[in-house]
């Protein structure tokens, strides 16, 4: 495997029809690396989130997961997707599952995890982002910030190799907030390799290792925290930063 790079995306292109939402897109996660896309509404983001899980068919390009390109043909889609879990922005939890039920449901469907194994790793989770108590209720009867911690969970139990998450606080009421990038910069900490679509500012500019600001279907500027808040930047970016406070 290479050192270099985790995923390593080459001339990413999406289309939908005559719509071309992502026209070159560029760029490599090393792992433990956390990754921060900005950008303003329809820049795409989304978009590049699903074409790197394989949600969505990219047009052309390349992405690499460690040394395979798994737009090819080859690819085993469903053994790919269990290195790379996904947090959405509106939790899409299993409603009529128990939470510990959601979070037990793909490693025992899918990794074929034992069932009090998977229970076991489950309730542990739980306990990391103080939710034991809840495991045996169903996620409407959560706040949104419980059902986001539940979701990352849920993610995490299959011990991706990847997260990504698509704007996992944009859903929360304000004063959740601070609890989901709480949880998220705790994972950061601990090494988790994170492709992370946000407005949320500080948390690119604190716990990023890089910041990639996406526009009009290309990257308009690639660097380090450091870079992008304290470097001239270009227009597109000024924009987005300013669309991004407002968005707040
Ligand atoms: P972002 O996440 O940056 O707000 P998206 O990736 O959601 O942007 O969307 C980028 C553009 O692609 C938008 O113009 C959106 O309408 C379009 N789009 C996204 N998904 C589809 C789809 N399944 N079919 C057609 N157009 C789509
Ligand atoms: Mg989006």
């Amino acid at each position: 495997m290479s050192d270099e790079y985790l995923i390593k995306i080459e001339h990413l292109a999406k289309s939908f029809g005559d719509l071309a939402v992502l026209k070159d897109i560029s760029f490599s996660v090393k792992k433990g690396e956390v990754v921060c896309v900005l950008g303003s509404s329809g820049a795409g983001k989304s978009t590049m989130l699903r074409c790197i899980n394989r949600l969505e068919e990219a047009t052309s390009g390349s992405i690499f997961f460690r040394d395979e390109d798994i737009l090819s043909m080859q690819t085993n889609v469903k053994k790919y997707r269990q290195h790379v879990g996904m947090v959405f922005q509106r939790f899409n939890l299993f409603p009529f599952k128990t939470v510990l039920e959601n979070i037990t449901y793909a490693p025992i469907k899918i990794k074929h995890v034992k069932k009090d194994e998977a229970k076991k790793i489950g309730m542990e989770l739980l306990n990391k982002v103080g939710l034991t108590d809840k495991c045996n209720v169903y996620p409407s009867s959560l706040s949104g910030g419980q059902q986001q911690r539940v979701a990352i969970i849920r993610a995490l139990a299959m011990e991706p190799d990847v997260l990504l998450f698509d704007e996992p606080t944009s859903a929360l009421d304000p004063e959740m907030v601070g609890e989901i990038l709480e949880v998220m910069k705790k994972l950061a900490e601990d090494g988790m390799t994170m492709i992370v679509v946000t407005h949320e500012m500080d948390f690119a500019r604190n716990v990023s290792d890089k910041i990639i600001f996406m526009h009009d279907g290309y990257i308009a500027e690639e660097g380090t925290p450091e870079q992008i808040f304290t470097e001239p930047e270009s227009e597109p970016v000024r924009e987005c930063k300013m669309k991004c406070v407002s968005y707040r």
